[in-house]
């Protein structure tokens, strides 16, 4: 029987998940399908030869929360994960409710967000920039990887093959400053950006912690500025702020994609928000 193709599985189980997988190694997962179907809207769909529906995973569909951390299964749908209120920290909430229709929100879920290979989506920035870390399970073993490390800098996810992401755990800290944007970039043909994310910390006026990342076909972070503001008094001292803005400067600079117009408008959403930290 495994010789036949265009086949769709409905796992129960992870080992029933992998032992399909194995004999059909080719075999995708399919989560809520908007990423496997997006754009396809006026033409015969294409979907992939033998897919994994994962709708039936009841282990993917856990949310649990304890004193540090919220665990989010990878089917969860986003419209839930926004619905838990103000538990899901405001960067990953706001770039949730930024994606496609409340109807679609109700259908597609955080994990394929995530494993998406063309490009970094848009809760990537956000679990990124919270030190995210997901569960990753293949037929023989579980690994832990950081949000950033799976990211990468480029290229498409660090998923193995026939690696499943099964979970995704969320540092409940507290983040006094939010700021995250969706930009767009025109010399794209679709215009499809990324998105950045500003995270502040800040403790009887002093500025603890900051955290700047932007995600799309690249992800970047400049750890370097991140740490040459904790522990400076607030509101900022010019200086500092533009101190901070020229070594993103330098850092956009270095870098030969994204092309001009999105490197500039990174720089604007950064400079922009350190300066409303400073006098
Ligand atoms: C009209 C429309 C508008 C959209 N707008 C946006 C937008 O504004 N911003 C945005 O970020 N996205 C957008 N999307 C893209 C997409 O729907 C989302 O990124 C979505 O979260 C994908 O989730 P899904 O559950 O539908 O994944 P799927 O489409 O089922 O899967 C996406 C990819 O991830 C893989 N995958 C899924 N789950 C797992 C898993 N657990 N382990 C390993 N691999 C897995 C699949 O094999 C596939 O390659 C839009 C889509 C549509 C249809």
């Amino acid at each position: 029987m495994d010789a036949l193709h265009n086949q769709v599985f409905f796992p129960a189980s992870l080992p029933e998940l992998f032992s399909a997988w194995t004999r059909f190694p080719d075999a995708v997962p399919f989560a809520g399908g908007g990423g496997l179907l997006r754009n396809q809207g006026k033409q015969i769909l294409t979907l992939p030869r033998n897919i994994l529906s994962l709708e039936r995973l009841e282990e993917l569909q856990k949310i649990t929360r304890t004193e540090r951390y919220l665990e989010i299964g990878a089917m969860v749908k986003l419209s839930e994960i926004t619905g838990l209120g103000k538990i899901v920290p405001e960067a990953l909430t706001k770039s949730l409710q930024g994606i496609a229709s409340p109807q679609i929100r109700n259908l597609i879920t955080l994990g394929g967000n995530i494993c998406n290979p063309s490009r970094r989506q848009d809760a990537s920035a956000p679990l990124v920039a919270l030190d995210a870390r997901y569960e990753l399970r293949t037929a023989q073993e579980i690994r832990w990887v950081s949000a950033s490390r799976f990211s990468g800098l480029s290229g498409p996810p660090a998923l193995n093959p026939q690696e499943l992401l099964t979970r995704i755990r969320i540092p409940l800290e507290q983040w006094h400053y939010t700021v995250y944007k969706k930009l767009t970039d025109m010399e794209t043909a679709d215009g499809d950006g990324g998105s950045a994310v500003f995270l502040a910390r800040i403790q009887k006026n002093i500025l603890t912690d900051i955290r700047v990342v932007f995600a799309g076909q690249i992800l970047l972070r400049d750890k370097n500025s991140e740490t040459i503001l904790a522990g400076k008094q607030l509101p900022l001292d010019r200086r500092d702020a533009e101190h901070f803005s020229e070594l993103w400067r330098t850092y956009l600079s270095a870098i030969e994609e994204p092309g001009f117009m999105l490197r500039e408008k990174i720089f604007n959403f950064i400079e922009s928000c350190i300066f409303s930290l400073s006098d």
